[in-house]
């Protein structure tokens, strides 16, 4: 639920807004207005946080969303689409737009004034500049590549997309979702939805306001989605993907009057490193987190800082949180986690030897220290003192246990 929650919010959010828009006639007469005023000042937003925030794929989306809403502007008065310069306009936009913001959207933030921001921006820059030089010297064949069909049926009456650009958004879709189903960030289902607006602005065949409102509308849903992952990125560990510290902080103001806190750290876990490195070390901090993530009785799990761990159970006295507590450290003492073997050779051999080493099965314990909230301990900075003060005694009672 969460996940889908999070997939839909602000991009999906948007998308429905901005159909319901254009939807009844008393809304729909408002879209002319809001366009005007919302375009340049979403636009300029864009632009100016992307810059700020240093985001250059924003930035270049916006840029290239607005490049193409002006070319469309500019070359295509109406349906259905005249020959020439309107078709090869149209097509062309349908086609290059989705496979650009596809790239943006797998390419890693570079900057702007890098030797990969500027190259980024050539290629940009170029592709109009490519389109308009074929477009003079031989338009029938530009027409004939940017319309070839390549699906074995023809789209239906109406759909002025051509069999290429559908493709491409076909394609640009996909891979997107395969992106947010591997990242699940806002980044990536913000670029979902921007592909869903523009390919319904541009394949229902809509007059041209209602088009400039959809681009409009995309660049907003680019615009929150950007401010969306900035706040994800402050308040979430990105290592373990829980909340942070400062997720944390913000939580305890957020408690009532009973609450258990319960502060968690890894047995021996500089050893554990020295002996196995420091990404295996990561690996298993992700495994530990995990399990957190999934605790019982209400809890909720938050990283401290490097192998600690703090979970909130609101509402619940010690002893209700125990039970839930016990439950997680023996589910991460009998958790076991496969290492790859240091001998392990870089690329894959041609013949298997026998004999090779076993995989080498690894695992961790982990100590908590428990406090409620009660009258020695009002606050939540006392109780999660108290609570520190618990895990310390379950460290010198042995580690791999639970101290109130
Ligand atoms: P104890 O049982 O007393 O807690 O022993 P310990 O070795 O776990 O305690 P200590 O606090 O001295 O060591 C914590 C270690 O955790 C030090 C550091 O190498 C490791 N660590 C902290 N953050 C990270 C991280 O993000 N990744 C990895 N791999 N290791 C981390
Ligand atoms: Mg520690
Ligand atoms: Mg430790």
């Amino acid at each position: 639920m969460k996940r889908l929650f999070s997939f839909f919010i602000p991009g999906g959010i948007l998308f429905c807004a901005a159909l319901i828009m254009v939807g009844p006639d008393a809304l729909h007469s408002l879209v002319p207005s809001v366009v005007r005023v919302a375009q340049p000042v979403i636009l300029a937003s864009a632009i100016f946080i992307g810059w700020r925030f240093n985001r250059s794929s924003l930035v270049f989306s916006v840029i290239i969303l607005a490049l193409c809403d002006r070319v469309l502007l500019t070359w295509v008065q109406g349906f259905p689409l005249s020959a020439g310069p309107p078709r090869i306009a149209y097509q062309a936009v349908a086609l290059l737009l989705p496979l650009n913001l596809m790239m943006l959207n797998l390419m890693q933030e570079r900057g702007f004034l890098t030797f990969r921001g500027i190259a980024r921006m050539t290629v940009i820059a170029l592709q109009p500049l490519i389109i308009l030089f074929f477009a003079r010297s031989h338009p029938d064949a530009l027409m004939s590549r940017l319309t070839h069909p390549v699906l074995p049926f023809s789209l239906p009456e109406g759909v002025p997309l051509s069999q290429p650009a559908l493709l491409a958004f076909c394609l640009a879709l996909l891979v997107t979702v395969v992106r947010y189903v591997q990242h699940q960030g806002a980044k990536e289902s913000g670029f979902f939805w921007v592909l869903v607006t523009l390919l319904l602005a541009l394949g229902a065949g809509f007059p041209a306001t209602d088009r400039v409102f959809f681009f409009a509308a995309a660049g907003l849903i680019l615009l929150v989605s950007l401010i969306e992952a900035s706040h994800s990125m402050a308040f979430k560990d990105e290592l373990t993907g829980l909340p942070a510290r400062r997720a944390l902080k913000e939580e305890l103001l957020k408690l009532g009057n009973r609450y258990t806190l319960a502060m968690l750290d890894i047995d021996h876990f500089k050893k554990f490193n020295d002996r196995y490195g420091h990404d295996v070390g990561d690996q298993v901090l992700r495994m530990v987190a995990g399990k957190l993530a999934g605790v019982s009785g209400g809890g909720r799990a938050f990283r401290y800082g490097g192998e600690e761990f703090t979970v909130i159970f609101p509402g619940k006295y010690a002893d209700q949180a125990h039970q839930h507590l016990e439950d997680l450290r023996r589910e991460v003492e009998s958790s076991r986690f496969v290492i790859r073997s240091r001998m392990r050779p870089r690329r894959k051999p041609k013949r298997i030897r026998s004999g090779g080493r076993p995989r080498k099965e690894v695992s961790v314990t982990v100590s908590i220290g428990v406090a409620c909230r009660d009258e020695k301990n009002a606050r939540p900075q006392s109780v999660l003192k108290a609570a520190d003060k618990a895990l310390y005694r379950a460290k010198k009672q042995g580690r791999n246990r639970l101290c109130a």
